[in-house]
Parts: structure tokens; C-alpha cells; sequence
């Protein structure tokens, strides 16, 4: 069965989109540990970050770091933090969240819950910037 996460990419789940190319696709998380939380994945369905091929890691993270530079200049924050977990989606996935201090990156902490309005002009902030 797809993953949520391919679900999404195929358009059968609504999601507020942020960039993609022909391999990664990047959107906000619903329930972002701080605002303007967003998750890279690869367009490939894999399970594990660490058993995608050295080049395409390479590639996903020149992605995020795109990602992340629009990210710094929409949202005030002293930088944007990353996190792999992946202990809810099995669909290889990097977390790049914006962080002022140590605990704005807390997973286990009660996180935020966005109103569709807000999460939409978030991405439209993050859109604004992705060069
Ligand atoms: P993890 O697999 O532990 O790295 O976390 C998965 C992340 O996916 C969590 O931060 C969830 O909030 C996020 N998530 C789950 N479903 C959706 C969805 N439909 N749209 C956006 N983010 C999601």
C-alpha cells in the first residue's frame, strides 16, 4: 500500500506544497513543532533515509538546503534546524524546522495545531522565497 506520504505526492491527500523537483517534493508538516515546519521526501517510495544511494542523499539534501534558505528568509528564526526520525511514516523523510532555540525542535512536546488558513499562508511565505 503507498505511503501517506505518496499519497500526498499523488494528490489524493491535500497538502500545502513548498517546491519539488523530478525527485523530492517538499510541504509543510500538519503538526509542526514550530511554525513553518516542512518535510522533504523522495519522490521513491523507501522506507529508510539512510538506504537511499550516496548521489540521490546528496541530491535530497541540496534540495533541503533550497528549502531551508526560503524557509530562514520567510520565517524569524535565528536558523532552520533538521531531524530525521521516522517513526511514524515509514517514507523516508527530512524535517527542517525553523529554530530560535534548542527546544523549538522538541518532537515529544505538545505540537502546534495550524488552522488550514494559517498552514496556507505559511507555505505561501515559504513559496515566496524558494529560488
Ligand atoms: P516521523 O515519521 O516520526 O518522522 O514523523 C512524521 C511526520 O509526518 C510528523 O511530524 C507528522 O506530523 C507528519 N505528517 C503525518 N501526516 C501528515 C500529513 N497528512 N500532512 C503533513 N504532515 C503529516
Amino acid at each position: 500500500m503507498a505511503s501517506i506520504f505518496s499519497r500526498i505526492m499523488a494528490g489524493e491527500i491535500p497538502c500545502h506544497p513548498i517546491a519539488e523537483n523530478d525527485e523530492f517534493f517538499a510541504f509543510l508538516d500538519i503538526n509542526p513543532v514550530a511554525t513553518g515546519h516542512v518535510l522533504v521526501v523522495p519522490k521513491q517510495e523507501i522506507d529508510y533515509i539512510f538506504d537511499i544511494d550516496d548521489d540521490a542523499l546528496g541530491r535530497m539534501m541540496a534540495f533541503a538546503k533550497r528549502v531551508a534558505r526560503a524557509q530562514k528568509a520567510a520565517i524569524p528564526c535565528k536558523r532552520i534546524g533538521l531531524t530525521v526520525m521516522g517513526l511514524e511514516v515509514p517514507h523516508a523523510h527530512i524535517h527542517l524546522a525553523p529554530i530560535t532555540q534548542e527546544s523549538d525542535l522538541c518532537f515529544s512536546k505538545n505540537k502546534l495545531t495550524p488552522s488550514q488558513e494559517e498552514l496556507a499562508v505559511t507555505a505561501g511565505k515559504i513559496r515566496n522565497e524558494y529560488k
